[in-house]
């Protein structure tokens, strides 16, 4: 890997030349940089003229930049440029989770397993650290390649750290509408038990192309969140295996101290053994 000083020496002049607009999300540009060592990098572009901001993007380069685990984006420095701060981080080149899903509607079982598991390996490691991502969706899943299945959490825009012994309570609805659990839309403490819904609502929607919690308005989503009741009618569960609806029941609990941990998700028979067709195929 080329050194920081060099990165940000040549960051400005190959910026220009080799730019390519990758994503731009809620808050930042994501732009693909060759430095001249010919590696590539993501870089993230923020504004940072709202103290609010200023702020938030501190956080997510303070929590990124400690975490070192191979499903789990990592960044290495930013620098400021006039109002804009850039987050120089790994690029990924298979672009996000979601443009597969869009693309053949649903995934199949075998390979949502594959996906599934490594966002769980990842929430593990986030959740041993008591970081909350906040914002568990395919948008923030991304594919290392085009043709391999492997795939990283990005997007700490706004994870956040809980403190040993202290309630996390949010006065700000942090996440994504149709992935954010009830105790966020409450405004009720928070644990790393809301990243596990949100990776309930995923696996559901991986699975069958529908979110569980659904509505033609805000306020449709927002009621049938709240009232956490969901089903497997659609078509697309037809073939799906019991142990799948038991993964993802045991996720979208309402009670965050009811679901299952990112640990005890990787110990669930439907990730270590994989669909079981024996198992009643409802
Ligand atoms: P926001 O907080 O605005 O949602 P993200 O960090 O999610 O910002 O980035 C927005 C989009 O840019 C992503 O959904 C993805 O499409 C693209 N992107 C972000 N980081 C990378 C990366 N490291 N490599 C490739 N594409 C990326
Ligand atoms: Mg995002």
């Amino acid at each position: 890997r080329c050194s920081r000083i060099l990165l940000m020496k040549n960051y400005k002049t190959i910026f220009k030349e080799t730019r390519v607009n990758l994503g731009g999300g809620a808050f930042g540009k994501v732009d693909l940089v060759r430095f001249i060592t010919g590696e590539n990098y993501a870089a993230k572009k923020i504004d940072i003229a709202s103290n609010i901001m200023k702020t938030r993007t501190m956080r997510e380069y303070h929590i990124q930049t400690s975490l070192d685990h191979p499903k789990l984006v990592r960044m290495y420095l930013s620098f400021c440029a006039n109002e804009n701060t850039i987050l120089i981080m790994d690029f990924m080149r298979g672009g996000e989770l979601f443009e597969r899903l869009v693309q053949d509607d649903h995934i199949n079982e075998t390979d949502v397993i594959v996906y599934v598991g490594q966002i769980c390996e990842a929430l593990r490691y986030l959740h041993s650290k008591n970081i909350i991502h906040m914002d568990i969706k395919p948008e923030n899943i991304l594919c290392e390649s085009p043709n391999t299945r492997l795939v990283k959490v990005a997007d700490f825009g706004v994870a956040h750290q809980i403190k040993d012994f202290e309630n996390l309570t949010l006065w700000t609805k942090y996440g994504t509408m149709g992935y954010v659990s009830p105790e966020v839309l409450n405004f009720e403490p928070l644990t790393t038990g809301c990243d596990m819904w949100s990776f309930g609502v995923i696996t559901y929607l991986l699975l069958s192309g529908m979110l569980p919690f659904n509505g033609s308005n805000m306020s449709e989503i927002i009621s049938a969140t709240r009232r956490g009741q969901f089903n497997y009618y659609d078509p697309a569960f037809n073939n799906i295996c019991d142990l799948a609806k038991d993964f993802i029941n045991n996720l979208l609990k309402p009670r965050p101290a009811s679901r299952m941990t990112a640990a005890m998700a990787l110990e669930h028979r439907w990730l270590k053994e994989g669909p079981s067709k024996g198992f009643g195929n409802s």
